[in-house]
């Protein structure tokens, strides 16, 4: 089942001499459960490609499809909380709420939407992310490894349809690095949550269903390596 479509997504930032194309007509599909890697040299546009995937950045042309949703033909409320409910954005320096604590944090996007907080489901996201005892903890007591655990409890909180990472272990070193990507290829594996991954690291892309090349903001390869 197809969770993703992007058709012709061009992005163009600023204006005439100074234009820059960040995305060229770029085309692609995701698979519901697929854990796609995207790769390609700084500036190549994979940065916007996720942003505007993730309803952060609007597009210049083209249409990004969740499932089923064309989500830039919602206004900006109806994003808002799809946003919340149906994307898990997880990005390199965690952006975090300070003033918050962990469980604050991870159940942001269900506070923002006026609900109730299920402690069962979160209890078990906290302990499967290694987590427990931390819960009343602000993001200055943790380490990056556990800020970035936190950071992705908030992009499960509430299953969404796709989890998008922005270079998610760019900022910790190998152990903490190897850590994240465990628990991200577990909610894969086990919840059949679709990742889409951009990363400078081969070992974590070669983990992968799929590598996506991005080249001067177009797709120059596009690799199914595991079914
Ligand atoms: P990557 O993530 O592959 O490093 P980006 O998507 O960040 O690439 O950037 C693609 C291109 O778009 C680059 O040339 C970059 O300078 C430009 N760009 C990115 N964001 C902006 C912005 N907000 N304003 C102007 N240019 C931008
Ligand atoms: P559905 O998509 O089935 O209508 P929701 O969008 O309400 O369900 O929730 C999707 C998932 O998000 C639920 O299965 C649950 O795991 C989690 N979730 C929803 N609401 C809460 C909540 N208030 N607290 C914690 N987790 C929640």
């Amino acid at each position: 089942m197809e969770i993703l479509r992007v058709e012709n997504l061009t992005k163009i930032y600023g204006k005439g001499e100074t234009a820059v194309t960040a995305l060229d007509n770029v085309s692609f599909s995701v698979k519901k459960g697929e854990f796609v890697a995207v790769i390609g040299p700084s500036g190549s546009g994979k940065s916007t490609l996720l942003h505007i995937i993730g309803g952060v950045d609007t597009p210049t042309s083209g249409k990004v499809y969740i499932d089923g949703t064309d989500i830039y033909k919602l206004n900006e409320s109806q994003l808002a909380i799809f946003r919340r409910r149906q994307i898990g954005l997880i990005y390199q320096f965690y952006n975090l709420i300070p003033i918050l604590n962990v469980e604050e944090n991870m159940t942001l996007p269900i506070l923002l939407d006026g609900r109730t907080v299920d402690k069962k489901h979160l209890n078990e996201l906290i302990e499967t992310l290694g987590l427990k005892g931390r819960q009343k903890h602000l993001p200055n007591q943790l380490s990056g490894g556990q800020q970035q655990r936190v950071s992705i409890g908030r992009a499960l909180i509430y299953n969404p349809a796709i989890v998008l990472a922005d270079e998610p272990t760019g900022n910790l070193d190998s152990k903490n690095s190897e850590e994240i990507v465990n628990l991200l290829k577990l909610y894969n594996q086990i919840y059949n949550q679709t990742l889409i991954l951009i990363t400078h690291d081969e070992r974590i892309a070669l983990q992968a269903d799929r590598i996506i090349s991005i080249e001067d903001g177009k797709i120059a390869k596009d690799e199914v390596i595991r079914q």
